[in-house]
Order: C-alpha cells, then structure tokens, then sequence
C-alpha cells in the first residue's frame, strides 16, 4: 500500500504518521520525490482502513500495490535511484561503463587492462575473482588473491571495482570491494540474498539463465528487504531456442523495468551475445533502449583468455564502443 502525500506536508506530519503506521506493525517506506512524498507499506496491510489514511488533511490518496515486490517497486519511489560508486554514480546522468576480464588471471593482466578502459572511458573495473563455470574441470578463478589484485588495479587506476561473490561466508574478503556482483546461477539463491541484504554494499543482480522479470525483481527485493536498497540490476541475456548466440538478449527488459522499478538497469552485450563482434551493436542499441550502463568483457589477448575469450574484446575494440554508446546517448539527450 502507498499513500501520496500533499505537496506541503511539513516534516512534522510525516513523522506524526510513520509512528502511527510503525505502530500498526507495518515496515514504513519514505521517497520524498520531485513532486510529492510516498509513503510505502510493507507488511499485512490487511487490516489497515485505507478510507481512513486517505481522509486525513496531508494525504493526496491511498493506492494498494497488487505486484508482489515492494521496496523495489516504482510506486514506493517515483524518482530514479542513483547510487554513488566510489568516485562515481550509476542510475542519474552519469552513464556507467562496466569493463574488464571476464576472470582475474594476474596482476599484470589487470593492470594492464585496468588502465587500458579506464582511457577508453570506463568508470568501473569488472574481474572474476570466484568464477561460477559449468566445468569443475574449468579454471575457477584466482579466489582471494585474485581480490588483491583487483584492489591494487583500483588503487593504480581510481576505477571502483566490480566482482563477484558465490558463498555469504566469503563476505570479509569483499570488505573494500566496490560492487558485489550476484550471477546469474545465483540469482535465486536467496539465502545469499538475504545475507547480502544485511550488508550496505552495492550489489549488481544479474537475471537467471531462464527467470522472468518479475523473479528478477522479487530477488532484489529479498535484498531489500533486509534494509539494503543499493542495487543494480542487469540483463545479461536469457535461454531461448536460438543457439546462434550464446543467449537471448532481452532489451524489452530495460523500458519494462523502468516502468516497473526505481533501480538502475545495465546491460551485459558480451554473456548476452558470446560474440566479441556482437557486442558493439548490442551495447548502441541498449545505450539507445534507455539503460543506465553496460558491462562489458575486455581482454587484453582474448585468444588466450583463460575465460569468455570470444565475446572479450580489445581495449582497442572497447574504445570504439563506447565512442559510438556516447554518440548514442548524446543524440537521444537532444529529444
Ligand atoms: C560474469 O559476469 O562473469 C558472469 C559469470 O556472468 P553471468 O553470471 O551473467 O553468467
Ligand atoms: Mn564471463
């Protein structure tokens, strides 16, 4: 349930009713928005007289929310939520530029990457410390230290880190890590969900290889839920019949989410598509769709990439992506 409140409602009043509703058992959502302040309820809203909430002087309506995820829904919160990322911000004007291997396989590989996107305008660092693979055969990432490297790549390059966490009892090792990736074999594994909601970090949600949206929402609402509201979510592509492409991209996903939710939305081209060659027109055409980034695999010898090497692209490649993505973005600003 939400109830929008007059333009002009004083601090006092508000406060006045969230103790009211606290009260009532009810967990009490604030968005004081660019036009008006929501306030959303979560919990057994059952019992609540919704004519009475509405009769009162401050309150403009009641509306009850039929789509089972809350916190994340764009009724509780009509404005975007930007959130800040180390020296930077993903969800307002800045557009995010994810980059980076698809694993960490040594500190010079990472440097050396790092600095490469970081010129070709990148403003996050991607790399795979524990790498969820479909072999147990297959390399599964260089675990802590790999971390370490990730961190001394920030320190060199300013560029926040973005990695991926696999076990909640691996949480101290992500301590200065900047965004906790959640993958998609992951996505519904909501005990790491709800551990991931104690914590007040920024978690990247990536959708499952065959889960709807409105999963996809309801996983990050598990997150908040438990109090942490930073997330990112991410269509990184779905299973379908095709098998051309290693995956479906699905950039219906970016204006229906918009509409059904206040987070920041990014694209992954590169596990989308599997095809380095893809990624350029996939990554223009999600710029052009409305998204709020794009993570993107960049290798700096994709032949030899011990991970994702056909859908890693050269720093040289990924400069020419965001070139044209910038091109994109400037000319849908002038509508
Ligand atoms: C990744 O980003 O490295 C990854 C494993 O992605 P996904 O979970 O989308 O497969
Ligand atoms: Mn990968």
């Amino acid at each position: 349930m939400i109830a929008v409140l007059k333009s002009g409602t004083s601090d006092k009043q508000i406060e006045n009713l969230t103790s009211w509703l606290k009260a009532q058992g009810l967990d009490v959502h604030i968005s004081k928005g660019s036009s008006h302040t929501v306030i959303g309820l979560v919990g057994d809203t059952s019992k609540i007289d919704a004519d009475l909430i509405e009769s009162l002087e401050m309150v403009d309506a009641v509306k009850r929310i039929s789509e089972p995820f809350k916190n994340a829904n764009r009724k509780f919160h009509p404005d975007d939520t930007v959130i800040n990322v180390g020296n930077t911000s993903i969800g307002g004007a800045q557009f995010a530029f994810i980059a980076g291997p698809c694993s960490v396989e040594s500190e010079e590989q990472v440097m050396e990457i790092a600095k490469a996107v970081k010129a070709a305008g990148a403003t996050m660092l991607r790399g795979g410390a524990f790498k969820p693979r479909t072999s147990p055969y297959d390399f599964q990432g260089l675990k802590a230290d790999g971390i370490e490297i990730l961190l001394k790549a920030k320190a060199a390059t300013g560029l926040p880190i973005v990695t991926e966490i696999m076990n909640a009892n691996h949480l101290p090792m992500f301590e200065d890590v900047d965004v906790i990736q959640v993958g998609a074999r992951n996505m519904q594994n909501f005990e790491l969900l709800k551990e991931l909601g104690r914590t007040n970090k920024t978690i990247l949600l990536k959708r499952g290889l065959a889960n709807t949206l409105k999963e996809l929402l309801m996983s990050a609402e598990y997150i908040m839920a438990g109090g942490n509201e930073n997330i990112i979510l991410c269509e990184r592509g779905i299973r379908t019949f095709e098998t051309y492409t290693r995956n479906t991209l699905d950039l219906s996903a970016v204006p229906m989410l918009q509409e059904l939710t206040h987070l920041p939305i990014v694209i992954d081209p590169s596990h989308a598509t599997g095809m380095a060659r893809l990624v350029k027109p996939m990554a223009m055409a999600a710029a052009a769709a409305g998204a709020d980034g794009l993570m993107i695999e960049v290798h700096n010898d994709p032949a030899h990439a011990l991970c994702d090497g056909p859908q890693s692209l050269t720093p040289d490649k990924f400069a020419e992506v965001t070139g044209a993505v910038n091109k994109v973005l400037a000319a849908i600003s002038e509508d």
